[in-house]
């Protein structure tokens, strides 16, 4: 049986989360997606992936896939 454990946010359209375990496991869970895709095209784990869970405004929990570049952007703007 399949659980929905995500929820929607009022911060965005992306998937949410209660709390940062439940985060970091479906973080997990895409990851190891990633992972076996990019063995399959290139052979290699992929480098510096910035997949990450942070905790928004509303206390919710999201992944992101942006780099840390434009993670930073987005939170320097966050916070603004
Ligand atoms: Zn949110």
């Amino acid at each position: 049986m399949k659980t929905v454990d995500f929820h929607l946010c009022g911060c965005s359209d992306k998937r949410a989360f209660p709390d940062k375990r439940t985060a970091e496991k479906a973080l997990g869970r895409a990851q190891a997606k990633r992972d076996r895709q990019a063995q399959s095209i290139r052979g290699r784990a992929p480098i510096g992936r910035e997949n990450r869970v942070y905790e928004c405004e509303f206390g919710m929990w999201h992944l992101t896939k942006q780099s840390r570049r434009s993670y930073d952007e987005y939170a320097a703007h966050y916070a603004a």
